[in-house]
Protein backbone atom coordinates (compact mmCIF):
# COMPACT_ATOMS: atom_id res chain seq x y z
CA UNK A 1 0.00 0.00 0.00
CA UNK A 2 1.14 3.82 -0.59
CA UNK A 3 -0.04 6.19 1.83
CA UNK A 4 -0.84 9.35 0.01
CA UNK A 5 -2.99 11.22 2.66
CA UNK A 6 -0.78 13.22 5.15
CA UNK A 7 -2.79 15.86 5.28
CA UNK A 8 -5.18 13.93 7.31
CA UNK A 9 -2.39 12.82 9.45
CA UNK A 10 1.25 11.58 9.54
CA UNK A 11 2.75 9.28 10.91
CA UNK A 12 4.68 9.28 14.03
CA UNK A 13 8.81 9.30 12.83
CA UNK A 14 10.72 6.63 14.55
CA UNK A 15 12.62 9.67 16.02
CA UNK A 16 10.40 11.04 17.78
CA UNK A 17 8.62 7.68 19.46
CA UNK A 18 12.58 7.11 20.46
CA UNK A 19 12.79 10.50 21.96
CA UNK A 20 8.89 10.04 23.66
CA UNK A 21 9.45 6.30 25.19
CA UNK A 22 11.26 7.29 28.36
CA UNK A 23 8.17 9.45 29.52
CA UNK A 24 5.74 6.84 29.59
CA UNK A 25 8.24 4.48 32.17
CA UNK A 26 11.00 5.70 34.10
CA UNK A 27 10.61 9.94 33.39
CA UNK A 28 6.43 9.36 34.49
CA UNK A 29 6.62 12.30 36.48
CA UNK A 30 4.49 15.05 36.79
CA UNK A 31 5.97 18.65 35.26
CA UNK A 32 4.86 20.38 38.08
CA UNK A 33 6.00 18.16 40.87
CA UNK A 34 9.03 19.80 42.83
CA UNK A 35 10.66 16.42 43.51
CA UNK A 36 13.69 15.14 41.05
CA UNK A 37 10.93 13.35 39.10
CA UNK A 38 8.99 16.01 38.32
CA UNK A 39 12.10 18.13 37.59
CA UNK A 40 13.08 16.22 34.99
CA UNK A 41 9.92 16.14 33.14
CA UNK A 42 9.86 19.79 33.32
CA UNK A 43 12.69 20.06 32.13
CA UNK A 44 11.90 17.49 28.84
CA UNK A 45 8.60 19.95 28.61
CA UNK A 46 10.79 23.05 28.63
CA UNK A 47 13.16 21.45 26.32
CA UNK A 48 10.44 20.99 23.61
CA UNK A 49 8.78 24.61 24.36
CA UNK A 50 12.32 26.52 22.75
CA UNK A 51 12.56 23.25 19.92
CA UNK A 52 8.51 24.40 19.34
CA UNK A 53 9.77 28.11 19.46
CA UNK A 54 12.90 27.76 17.50
CA UNK A 55 11.22 26.05 14.34
CA UNK A 56 8.69 29.47 14.33
CA UNK A 57 11.13 32.22 15.46
CA UNK A 58 9.73 32.92 18.56
CA UNK A 59 10.41 33.05 21.97
CA UNK A 60 9.39 29.98 24.23
CA UNK A 61 7.16 32.04 26.49
CA UNK A 62 4.89 32.83 23.41
CA UNK A 63 3.99 29.05 23.05
CA UNK A 64 0.99 26.93 25.08
CA UNK A 65 0.66 23.32 24.46
CA UNK A 66 -2.75 21.99 23.74
CA UNK A 67 -4.32 19.44 22.65
CA UNK A 68 -4.25 20.13 19.11
CA UNK A 69 -5.24 22.33 16.93
CA UNK A 70 -8.77 22.70 16.87
CA UNK A 71 -8.36 23.39 20.57
CA UNK A 72 -5.45 25.80 19.44
CA UNK A 73 -8.35 27.23 17.52
CA UNK A 74 -11.19 27.49 20.31
CA UNK A 75 -8.99 29.13 22.50
CA UNK A 76 -7.54 31.99 20.18
CA UNK A 77 -10.63 32.87 18.87
CA UNK A 78 -12.95 32.51 21.55
CA UNK A 79 -10.36 33.24 24.00
CA UNK A 80 -9.33 36.82 22.64
CA UNK A 81 -12.97 37.38 21.97
CA UNK A 82 -13.97 36.90 25.24
CA UNK A 83 -11.70 38.71 26.60
CA UNK A 84 -11.64 42.00 24.69
CA UNK A 85 -15.21 42.38 25.09
CA UNK A 86 -14.74 41.61 29.07
CA UNK A 87 -12.39 45.20 28.59
CA UNK A 88 -15.41 46.81 26.67
CA UNK A 89 -13.91 46.14 23.46
CA UNK A 90 -16.68 48.26 20.99
CA UNK A 91 -15.38 46.33 17.97
CA UNK A 92 -18.20 43.20 17.13
CA UNK A 93 -16.77 41.80 14.05
CA UNK A 94 -14.53 38.58 13.56
CA UNK A 95 -13.40 38.35 9.89
CA UNK A 96 -12.70 34.48 8.74
CA UNK A 97 -12.83 32.91 5.33
CA UNK A 98 -14.94 30.39 3.53
CA UNK A 99 -12.40 27.80 3.00
CA UNK A 100 -11.46 27.08 6.35
CA UNK A 101 -11.10 24.20 8.25
CA UNK A 102 -14.48 23.65 10.35
CA UNK A 103 -12.10 23.81 13.66
CA UNK A 104 -12.06 27.65 13.29
CA UNK A 105 -15.57 27.97 11.26
CA UNK A 106 -17.55 26.57 14.07
CA UNK A 107 -15.77 28.94 16.50
CA UNK A 108 -16.18 31.58 14.45
CA UNK A 109 -19.83 30.47 14.09
CA UNK A 110 -20.24 30.16 18.04
CA UNK A 111 -19.47 33.71 18.57
CA UNK A 112 -22.84 34.90 17.02
CA UNK A 113 -24.28 34.13 21.38
CA UNK A 114 -21.77 36.58 22.38
CA UNK A 115 -23.33 39.02 19.61
CA UNK A 116 -20.22 39.12 17.30
CA UNK A 117 -21.26 40.25 13.94
CA UNK A 118 -19.39 37.30 11.48
CA UNK A 119 -17.95 37.98 8.34
CA UNK A 120 -17.13 34.77 6.26
CA UNK A 121 -15.16 36.54 3.12
CA UNK A 122 -15.19 34.48 0.08
CA UNK A 123 -12.45 32.84 -2.07
CA UNK A 124 -11.57 33.28 -5.77
CA UNK A 125 -10.84 30.31 -8.44
CA UNK A 126 -7.85 29.86 -7.02
CA UNK A 127 -8.46 29.49 -3.34
CA UNK A 128 -7.15 32.64 -2.63
CA UNK A 129 -9.21 35.83 -0.45
CA UNK A 130 -9.06 38.66 -1.83
CA UNK A 131 -7.28 41.72 0.26
CA UNK A 132 -9.36 44.42 -1.01
CA UNK A 133 -11.90 42.59 -0.03
CA UNK A 134 -10.70 42.63 3.34
CA UNK A 135 -9.73 45.85 3.18
CA UNK A 136 -13.46 46.59 2.88
CA UNK A 137 -14.45 44.34 5.79
CA UNK A 138 -12.24 46.37 7.99
CA UNK A 139 -13.40 49.24 7.34
CA UNK A 140 -15.74 48.24 10.37
CA UNK A 141 -14.49 47.81 13.93
CA UNK A 142 -13.36 44.73 14.16
CA UNK A 143 -11.73 42.64 16.35
CA UNK A 144 -10.32 39.36 15.08
CA UNK A 145 -9.10 38.16 12.03
CA UNK A 146 -8.71 34.41 11.38
CA UNK A 147 -7.17 33.14 8.25
CA UNK A 148 -5.54 29.57 7.47
CA UNK A 149 -1.99 29.42 6.62
CA UNK A 150 -2.94 26.53 4.02
CA UNK A 151 -5.51 24.33 3.02
CA UNK A 152 -6.08 21.15 4.18
CA UNK A 153 -8.09 20.19 0.93
CA UNK A 154 -6.39 22.25 -1.53
CA UNK A 155 -3.02 22.87 -0.34
CA UNK A 156 -3.45 26.74 -1.57
CA UNK A 157 -1.60 29.09 0.54
CA UNK A 158 -2.87 32.64 1.64
CA UNK A 159 -0.75 35.81 1.41
CA UNK A 160 -0.65 35.58 4.93
CA UNK A 161 1.98 38.47 6.11
CA UNK A 162 -0.06 40.69 3.75
CA UNK A 163 -3.45 39.62 5.23
CA UNK A 164 -1.81 40.14 9.01
CA UNK A 165 -0.33 43.08 8.12
CA UNK A 166 -4.00 44.98 6.80
CA UNK A 167 -5.43 43.58 10.04
CA UNK A 168 -3.00 45.24 12.06
CA UNK A 169 -3.66 48.56 9.89
CA UNK A 170 -7.28 48.57 11.33
CA UNK A 171 -6.49 47.17 14.81
CA UNK A 172 -7.85 44.04 14.92
CA UNK A 173 -5.69 40.68 15.58
CA UNK A 174 -4.15 38.15 13.65
CA UNK A 175 -4.87 34.56 14.00
CA UNK A 176 -3.30 31.90 11.37
CA UNK A 177 -4.41 28.23 11.67
CA UNK A 178 -0.76 26.91 10.25
CA UNK A 179 -2.10 22.95 11.22
CA UNK A 180 -1.17 22.01 7.55
CA UNK A 181 2.03 24.24 6.95
CA UNK A 182 4.20 23.60 9.67
CA UNK A 183 7.10 21.45 8.01
CA UNK A 184 6.00 21.47 4.17
CA UNK A 185 7.51 25.00 3.17
CA UNK A 186 10.85 25.59 1.33
CA UNK A 187 11.10 28.89 2.74
CA UNK A 188 10.70 29.40 6.45
CA UNK A 189 7.31 30.71 7.77
CA UNK A 190 7.12 34.64 9.16
CA UNK A 191 5.78 34.82 12.24
CA UNK A 192 6.29 38.90 11.90
CA UNK A 193 2.32 39.88 11.63
CA UNK A 194 0.64 37.10 13.61
CA UNK A 195 -0.44 37.37 16.99
CA UNK A 196 -2.14 33.79 17.63
CA UNK A 197 -1.47 30.34 15.82
CA UNK A 198 -2.33 27.08 15.97
CA UNK A 199 -0.34 24.20 15.30
CA UNK A 200 -0.86 20.20 15.25
CA UNK A 201 1.92 17.67 15.97
CA UNK A 202 -0.27 14.85 14.05
CA UNK A 203 0.55 16.56 10.92
CA UNK A 204 3.72 17.35 10.83
CA UNK A 205 5.65 13.90 12.18
CA UNK A 206 4.66 13.89 15.66
CA UNK A 207 2.34 12.00 17.97
CA UNK A 208 -1.88 13.27 17.84
CA UNK A 209 -3.52 14.72 20.72
CA UNK A 210 -0.86 17.48 21.14
CA UNK A 211 -0.34 20.86 19.30
CA UNK A 212 0.32 24.71 20.32
CA UNK A 213 -0.81 27.37 20.24
CA UNK A 214 1.37 30.79 19.83
CA UNK A 215 0.39 33.75 21.79
CA UNK A 216 2.20 37.05 20.79
CA UNK A 217 4.19 38.55 23.43
CA UNK A 218 5.09 41.79 22.43
CA UNK A 219 3.20 43.91 22.23
CA UNK A 220 1.15 41.70 24.17
CA UNK A 221 -1.89 39.81 23.13
CA UNK A 222 -4.70 38.17 25.80
CA UNK A 223 -6.37 35.88 26.12
CA UNK A 224 -9.46 34.16 28.60
CA UNK A 225 -8.91 30.34 29.09
CA UNK A 226 -11.71 28.61 28.09
CA UNK A 227 -11.71 26.09 30.95
CA UNK A 228 -10.37 26.53 34.74
CA UNK A 229 -8.35 24.57 36.76
CA UNK A 230 -4.73 24.18 38.09
CA UNK A 231 -3.38 27.24 36.32
CA UNK A 232 -0.81 25.18 34.40
CA UNK A 233 0.55 26.90 30.78
CA UNK A 234 0.25 30.55 32.95
CA UNK A 235 -3.53 29.78 33.55
CA UNK A 236 -4.30 29.67 29.46
CA UNK A 237 -4.58 25.72 29.54
CA UNK A 238 -5.23 24.07 32.74
CA UNK A 239 -4.68 20.34 33.48
CA UNK A 240 -1.36 18.64 33.62
CA UNK A 241 0.53 18.45 30.99
CA UNK A 242 1.35 15.37 28.66
CA UNK A 243 4.95 14.96 28.89
CA UNK A 244 5.63 12.11 26.63
CA UNK A 245 3.20 13.95 24.10
CA UNK A 246 4.84 17.43 24.08
CA UNK A 247 8.05 15.81 23.83
CA UNK A 248 6.97 13.98 21.06
CA UNK A 249 6.21 17.24 19.42
CA UNK A 250 9.20 18.96 20.04
CA UNK A 251 11.66 16.35 18.27
CA UNK A 252 8.92 16.81 15.50
CA UNK A 253 9.75 20.20 15.27
CA UNK A 254 13.87 20.47 15.70
CA UNK A 255 13.29 17.50 12.94
CA UNK A 256 11.57 19.26 10.43
CA UNK A 257 13.66 22.97 11.28
CA UNK A 258 16.57 21.17 9.87
CA UNK A 259 15.19 19.10 7.14
CA UNK A 260 11.93 20.37 6.34
CA UNK A 261 13.51 22.96 3.61
CA UNK A 262 14.75 19.58 1.72
CA UNK A 263 12.22 17.79 2.35
CA UNK A 264 10.08 20.16 0.56
CA UNK A 265 11.98 20.11 -2.29
CA UNK A 266 11.76 16.34 -2.63
CA UNK A 267 8.34 15.99 -2.36
CA UNK A 268 7.45 19.33 -4.72
CA UNK A 269 9.67 16.79 -7.35
CA UNK A 270 7.27 13.82 -6.79
CA UNK A 271 4.23 16.56 -7.29
CA UNK A 272 5.95 17.80 -10.95
CA UNK A 273 6.41 14.50 -12.07
CA UNK A 274 2.74 12.75 -11.13
CA UNK A 275 1.06 15.79 -12.56
CA UNK A 276 3.18 16.14 -15.74
CA UNK A 277 2.78 12.44 -15.80
CA UNK A 278 -1.18 12.61 -15.66
CA UNK A 279 -1.68 15.16 -17.84
CA UNK A 280 0.53 13.97 -20.41
CA UNK A 281 -1.69 10.84 -20.61
CA UNK A 282 -5.23 12.87 -20.03
CA UNK A 283 -4.84 16.29 -20.68
CA UNK A 284 -8.37 16.89 -19.35
CA UNK A 285 -6.91 15.98 -15.86
CA UNK A 286 -7.02 19.62 -14.27
CA UNK A 287 -5.80 21.18 -10.70
CA UNK A 288 -8.32 22.39 -8.55
CA UNK A 289 -7.04 25.54 -6.97
CA UNK A 290 -3.56 27.70 -7.36
CA UNK A 291 -0.53 25.33 -8.52
CA UNK A 292 1.61 28.71 -7.77
CA UNK A 293 0.59 29.24 -4.54
CA UNK A 294 0.66 25.94 -2.94
CA UNK A 295 1.97 23.54 -0.72
CA UNK A 296 4.94 21.86 -2.45
CA UNK A 297 4.28 18.30 -1.94
CA UNK A 298 -0.10 17.92 -2.34
CA UNK A 299 -2.57 18.96 -4.53
CA UNK A 300 -5.76 18.56 -5.48
CA UNK A 301 -6.89 16.90 -8.75
CA UNK A 302 -9.75 17.02 -11.15
CA UNK A 303 -10.25 13.77 -13.03
CA UNK A 304 -13.55 15.30 -15.06
CA UNK A 305 -16.09 12.10 -15.79
CA UNK A 306 -15.30 9.30 -12.82
CA UNK A 307 -16.34 10.27 -9.35
CA UNK A 308 -13.18 10.00 -6.84
CA UNK A 309 -15.19 7.49 -4.55
CA UNK A 310 -15.33 5.18 -7.87
CA UNK A 311 -11.92 5.86 -8.95
CA UNK A 312 -10.70 4.72 -5.34
CA UNK A 313 -12.73 1.55 -5.10
CA UNK A 314 -10.41 0.84 -8.56
CA UNK A 315 -7.26 1.15 -6.51
CA UNK A 316 -7.61 0.18 -3.01
CA UNK A 317 -4.08 -0.03 -2.32
CA UNK A 318 -3.28 3.84 -2.65
CA UNK A 319 -4.64 5.63 0.37
CA UNK A 320 -6.35 8.63 -0.73
CA UNK A 321 -9.37 10.65 0.49
CA UNK A 322 -11.79 13.40 -1.39
CA UNK A 323 -10.51 15.77 1.56
CA UNK A 324 -13.46 15.54 3.69
CA UNK A 325 -12.21 12.98 6.43
CA UNK A 326 -14.17 15.36 8.68
CA UNK A 327 -17.26 15.69 7.22
CA UNK A 328 -18.44 11.65 7.80
CA UNK A 329 -20.24 11.45 4.30
CA UNK A 330 -17.79 12.28 0.97
CA UNK A 331 -20.60 12.03 -1.29
CA UNK A 332 -21.34 15.23 -0.03
CA UNK A 333 -19.43 17.67 -3.01
CA UNK A 334 -16.56 19.61 -0.49
CA UNK A 335 -17.36 23.14 0.69
CA UNK A 336 -13.97 24.11 -0.22
CA UNK A 337 -14.19 23.36 -3.46
CA UNK A 338 -17.62 24.79 -4.36
CA UNK A 339 -16.40 28.05 -2.63
CA UNK A 340 -14.45 28.57 -5.19
CA UNK A 341 -16.87 28.24 -7.73
CA UNK A 342 -15.83 24.53 -9.06
CA UNK A 343 -19.35 22.74 -9.86
CA UNK A 344 -20.71 19.90 -7.09
CA UNK A 345 -19.86 17.96 -10.60
CA UNK A 346 -16.87 18.14 -10.78
CA UNK A 347 -15.93 18.58 -6.46
CA UNK A 348 -17.02 14.67 -6.38
CA UNK A 349 -14.91 14.10 -9.36
CA UNK A 350 -11.78 15.56 -7.63
CA UNK A 351 -9.40 14.42 -4.37
CA UNK A 352 -6.57 15.74 -2.68
CA UNK A 353 -3.30 13.46 -2.86
CA UNK A 354 -0.29 14.43 -0.93
CA UNK A 355 2.70 13.06 -0.57
CA UNK A 356 5.07 12.58 2.20
CA UNK A 357 8.18 12.02 4.43
CA UNK A 358 7.83 8.44 3.80
CA UNK A 359 7.09 8.23 0.17
CA UNK A 360 9.33 6.59 -1.57
CA UNK A 361 11.11 7.58 -4.99
CA UNK A 362 10.40 4.61 -6.63
CA UNK A 363 6.25 4.84 -5.45
CA UNK A 364 5.57 7.73 -7.38
CA UNK A 365 6.14 5.66 -10.95
CA UNK A 366 3.85 3.15 -8.74
CA UNK A 367 1.12 5.96 -8.18
CA UNK A 368 1.31 7.47 -11.90
CA UNK A 369 0.69 3.88 -13.41
CA UNK A 370 -2.28 3.11 -11.11
CA UNK A 371 -3.84 6.22 -11.19
CA UNK A 372 -3.25 6.28 -15.04
CA UNK A 373 -4.42 2.89 -15.92
CA UNK A 374 -7.64 3.10 -13.37
CA UNK A 375 -8.82 6.21 -15.05
CA UNK A 376 -8.33 4.66 -18.25
CA UNK A 377 -10.21 1.63 -17.53
CA UNK A 378 -13.10 3.25 -15.87
CA UNK A 379 -13.44 5.67 -18.55
CA UNK A 380 -13.16 3.17 -21.68
CA UNK A 381 -15.93 0.93 -19.52
CA UNK A 382 -18.34 4.48 -19.54
N1 LIG B 1 -6.89 22.95 11.03
C1 LIG B 1 -6.56 22.37 9.87
C2 LIG B 1 -6.26 23.24 8.68
C3 LIG B 1 -6.46 21.00 9.76
O1 LIG B 1 -6.15 20.42 8.60
C4 LIG B 1 -6.74 20.21 10.90
C5 LIG B 1 -6.70 18.74 10.79
O2 LIG B 1 -7.69 18.04 10.74
C6 LIG B 1 -7.09 20.84 12.10
C7 LIG B 1 -7.14 22.22 12.12
C8 LIG B 1 -7.39 20.08 13.36
O3 LIG B 1 -6.21 19.66 13.97
P1 LIG B 1 -6.22 18.67 15.20
O4 LIG B 1 -6.42 17.31 14.63
O5 LIG B 1 -4.87 18.81 15.82
O6 LIG B 1 -7.30 19.08 16.12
Amino acid sequence: AIYLDYQATTPCDPRVVEEMLPYFSNLFGNAHSEHALGQQASIGVENARQQVADLLGVTPSEIVFTSGATEANNIAIQGTVRYLLKQGATARRVITIVSEHKSVLEVVNSLAELGIEIVTLPVNREGIVDQENLRKSLEIPTLLVSVMAANNETSVLQPITRLAQLAHEYRALFHCDMAQIIGKTVDRFSMEYIDLASISGHKFYGPKGIGTLYVRRKPRVRVSPLFYGGYQERGLRSGTLPVPLIVGLGKACEIVKREGPQEALRLQHYKNQLLQALQSEFPRIQVNGSIENSLPGSINLYFPGIRALDLFKRIPHLYLSTGSACTISSLVPSYVLTAMGISAEQAVQSFRLSFGRMTKNTQVKQVIDALTCAYGELMAGR
